[in-house]
């Protein structure tokens, strides 16, 4: 007799992305000759720069000769491709090690999967709003009560709001695994090095485990503003950091990403090396590594040739972000983020809700947003903007937002 796991039925039900898609196809069906235009999905729209495409096709050409043939690779990941992402950790001021370097197919898996090397009994602290994928897993792995007041009962909220600037304080009761990220989706706030501080101290004190998702670092441009969370003193003894080549190198559909699981990380019953060798145990136990083809796309996005060629893609969308920000700003809406983040999360007029003002700017406008109480109870009042897409897309809709809607 089996019986499915019953913590799925916590999870509240009407993911964001599939409502505001029905949303916006009956809007089309009653308006056939509107024409929709997105600054809702966090999804990358420019392609693959020339070096990512011949690290690529070199990938492919290895594995035509028999000489070069490879199958399955080393466990953690190419060494070359570690090795690089050390590099970088040391050009941000941090020391990471090749071998603490975990190379993954994304790191919305690595997230999503990283709560599995610790108990269930674990109390869990999230940013609110936050990306979903933090508070899903763990309710998957029934570290929640009920999820029906709107909040999940057993974890934590850390409100982020315009009067913190949308970056929490430290919990004051004890928590145990606490998410960080940092540039944030959804408010495109950027932690500082103070900040970070205070919660690698609560994280040392208590001795908590901060789950770092720096997916968005290579879009920081403000040089004072950490790209790492080791660039913080004794931030190896208790951080995990998670990251991806998706925004940074338009890797989304390609799938590359990384995590560093340091050797000095503890927690309350670890010794140094444990929890290292236990996610080594995960990942080799229920991974069979990231693609070789793709991991040499990814070592030519390291590349100085590539890192320049990225860059360029990035000032693209952040351009995009500029288009949008300075757009609404100049109708006299609040906007946040969008400066070293992809990400402009605005507050809504006349204190709408969140999927109010989705309905009017896709009524007026016609143009589809990401409601900001999709991400958590603190994100309601907000929507959030996307700077990924084509330029001109972009300006046509920040157009129609400033000429059709009504505020
Ligand atoms: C897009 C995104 C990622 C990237 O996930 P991949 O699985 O590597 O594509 C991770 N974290 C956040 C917060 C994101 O927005």
């Amino acid at each position: 007799m089996a019986i499915i796991n019953r913590n799925y039925a916590r999870l509240q039900a009407g993911y964001l992305f599939p409502e505001i898609g029905r949303r916006a196809r009956e809007f089309q069906a009653k308006n056939p000759d509107a024409k929709i235009m997105r600054l809702g999905i966090g999804n990358t729209t420019e392609p693959l720069t020339p070096c990512v495409v011949a690290g690529l096709h070199k990938g492919v050409d290895l594995l035509a000769e028999v000489k070069t043939y490879t199958g399955y690779g080393d466990e953690q990941g190419e060494t070359a491709l570690r090795e690089a992402l050390a590099e970088r950790y040391a050009a941000y001021g941090a020391s990471v090690d090749a071998d603490e370097v975990f190379v993954s197919d994304g790191a919305k898996p690595d997230s999503a999967n990283i709560q599995s090397i610790f108990d269930a009994t674990n109390v869990v602290a999230v940013q609110d709003p936050a990306y979903p994928v933090y508070v899903d897993s763990n309710v998957i792995a029934g570290r929640s009560g009920s999820g029906e007041s709107g909040q999940y009962e057993g974890f934590v909220y850390m409100p982020c709001t315009a009067d913190n600037g949308f970056f929490p304080d430290v919990p004051t009761r004890k928590v145990d695994l606490i998410y960080i990220c940092s540039p944030n989706n959804p408010t495109g706030a950027v932690a500082t090095h103070d900040q970070l501080r205070q919660f690698v101290d609560y994280a040392l004190t208590r001795k908590a485990v901060i789950l770092f998702d720096s997916a968005y670092a290579a879009f920081i441009s403000d040089p004072s503003l950490p790209r790492s969370i080791y660039e913080i003193e004794g931030a190896k003894r208790c951080a995990i950091e998670i990251n991806s080549f998706s925004k940074e190198a338009g890797f989304t559909g390609v799938r590359l990403g990384w995590t560093v699981v340091p050797k000095e990380l503890v927690c309350e019953d670890a010794e140094p090396g444990q929890l290292h060798r236990l996610w080594f145990r995960r990942q080799t136990t229920m991974f069979n590594g990231a693609s070789n083809v793709v991991q040499k796309g990814g070592l030519a996005a390291l590349s100085d040739k590539g890192q320049a060629e990225c860059k360029k893609v990035i000032d693209y969308y952040m351009r995009n972000a500029a288009t949008i920000r300075d757009g609404l700003e100049n109708i006299g809406l609040t906007c946040y983020g969008g400066v070293n983040a992809p990400y402009v999360w605005m507050r809504t007029p006349g204190g709408m809700k969140s999927w109010e003002f989705f309905d009017k700017l896709l009524g007026e406008a016609h143009v589809v947003c990401t409601p900001g109480s999709g991400f958590g109870p603190s994100g309601e009042g907000y929507v959030r903007l996307s700077a990924f897409g084509h330029a001109q897309d972009i300006a046509q809709a920040v157009e129609s937002i400033q000429k059709n809607l009504k505020i």
